[in-house]
């Protein structure tokens, strides 16, 4: 049951094949047996999930059918869940129950699917590698000795490792797509505010964006398709029409135009992951696509400028954390400026703490022409690469990452080495367009991941490419030994 697509559990589920339980309590069990090498869950919901189940069944037993009806999924700590702590990964909200469920996971929920717990992360969404966890990194299932990616790195692990089939995460520099790259997974992070931000917790709020994680566009298609749409408690969220996702899937590629940009295939990039993406465009050619050379010139200014921006916002976002309405508290404050002081260094982990600084810092009256607004700029440029180069070509094509998974610990002292490994992932966030990265081949047993870029709301048309492409490959359907 576990090597099943979300796509083939729900058909599974139609036939009655196996019921939702038998389905919730298999995973249940390979979670614990198989997650404390892997540590990509921070709670585990099982008598929740157990009642959940029954209900679907229930359901189904009077005939009621609705694709994703029993379907199990697992959410990143950051969507707030009634009742179900909900940490981001911090010691500042180790106890934190929120009294109310997040829009993405209440639309699952309606929908039918049922939520087995919630998934590790870097500390608040701050992070690629899953590093920054209060509750420890999680692994790699293809080498645990390497990390998943992040920040949605427990979101990778689950389902890379057949834990649960699909899941949720958020991507506000690549923290879908980077993760999915590193693990072997479809990843899609959609159009800013195509699905709504109400009670995701924000880090950088005009980046953050909710997306999924699984082993295929279809699958992925089925969850956006259950979420996307406007919401008018996220002040963000587009008024836009949703399209017909699942539908769009088996439309040939015949006469599709895609950009390859120069400067996603430069020195940066292992070689190695160069040709994995080669193949990919071979495969895509055969299938009908036309490619072209295009250049985002821009593009080498774009990691700092999402740092700088990101971190802006993650200073103010993260200030409503001081020990008085919730979360952590120290122990015995002196007096009102101790409390601030003292929760804050306690409860926040040191990349989060850098970030505060640095947003601070480019935000403070002398700096902000000199950072932020300089940022702002350049933010600026790197969307009108984007539309000038969307005149031209209906998709972007390039590697999700320019390097492998990295060993566990070997940048945890040089965070800036980490910062660069986003570079092919932050420009769709600076600009707000959809992104996905699909699994595309395997260097020494690693997984690499290709990405795909579209204009505004197109996510039918990423999805679309991604399914087609995995029509006719098999790097989607791998499982890593042990699992
Ligand atoms: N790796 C990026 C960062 O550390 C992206 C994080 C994200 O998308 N949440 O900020």
């Amino acid at each position: 049951m576990h090597q099943l697509t979300l796509a083939n559990i729900s058909k599974a589920l139609a036939a009655k094949q196996f019921s939702v339980r038998e389905l919730t309590s298999h995973l249940l069990t390979r979670i614990e047996q198989l997650d404390p090498q892997l540590n990509s869950f921070i709670t585990l919901s099982k008598d929740s999930a157990l009642q959940q189940a029954e209900a679907a069944d229930e359901l189904r037993s009077t005939g009621i059918s609705a694709p994703l009806l029993g379907v199990p999924l697992a959410h990143k700590d950051l969507f707030c869940t009634e009742g179900v702590r909900t940490s981001c990964a911090s010691k500042m909200l180790d106890n934190f129950v929120a009294p109310y469920t997040a829009a993405v996971v209440d639309n699952l929920n309606k929908a039918g699917c049922i939520s087995l717990g919630k998934l590790n992360m870097d500390e608040f969404a701050m992070g690629s590698s899953g590093e920054t966890s209060f509750y420890g990194a999680s692994k790699n299932p293809w080498d645990t000795s390497r990390v998943p990616g992040g920040s949605s790195s427990g979101s990778a692990v689950a389902v890379a490792a057949r834990l649960v089939p699909a899941s949720t995460g958020s991507d506000s520099g690549g923290s879908i797509r980077q993760p999915a790259a590193f693990t072997g997974l479809t990843g899609i992070k959609p159009t800013y505010g195509r699905i709504s931000r109400w009670g995701m917790t924000a880090y950088a709020s005009s980046f953050d964006q909710a997306g999924f994680l699984a082993h295929t566009a279809e699958d992925c298609a089925m969850l956006l398709q259950a979420t996307a749409g406007f919401d008018e408690r996220d002040s963000t969220s587009a008024q836009q029409p949703v399209d017909n996702y699942v539908e769009a899937l088996s439309q040939p590629l015949k006469g599709l135009r895609v950009g390859l940009p120069q400067e996603y295939f430069d020195s940066r990039l292992d070689s190695r992951i160069g040709d994995v993406v080669h193949t990919a465009i071979d495969q895509l050619k055969q299938l009908g696509a036309t490619f072209v050379d295009i250049s985002l010139p821009s593009l080498p200014h774009a990691v700092p400028a999402y740092y700088v921006i990101a971190s802006a916002e993650a200073s103010t976002n993260l200030a409503r954390f001081d020990g008085v309405r919730y979360g952590y508290r120290c122990e015995d404050p002196k007096d009102l400026e101790d409390l601030y002081l003292r929760s804050r260094n306690e409860a926040f982990g040191e990349e989060v703490k850098r970030r505060i600084m640095i947003g601070t810092y480019a935000l403070s009256t002398g700096y902000y022409d000199a950072y932020y607004l300089k940022a702002q700029k350049i933010r600026r440029l790197i969307k009108n690469d984007f539309d000038s180069a969307f005149k031209n070509v209906d998709l972007i094509l390039g590697p999700t990452t320019p390097n492998l998974p990295w060993q566990l610990g070997s940048k945890v002292n040089d965070p800036v080495a980490a910062y660069l490994e986003d570079i092919y992932t932050v420009p769709a966030n600076l600009a707000g367009i959809p992104g996905l990265s699909m699994p595309a081949g395997m260097i020494d047993g690693l997984p690499v991941g290709v990405q795909l870029l579209a204009p505004y709301f197109q996510e039918a048309r990423l999805l679309q490419v991604a399914h087609q492409f995995q029509q006719h490959t098999d790097w989607h359907a791998r499982t890593p030994a042990g699992f």
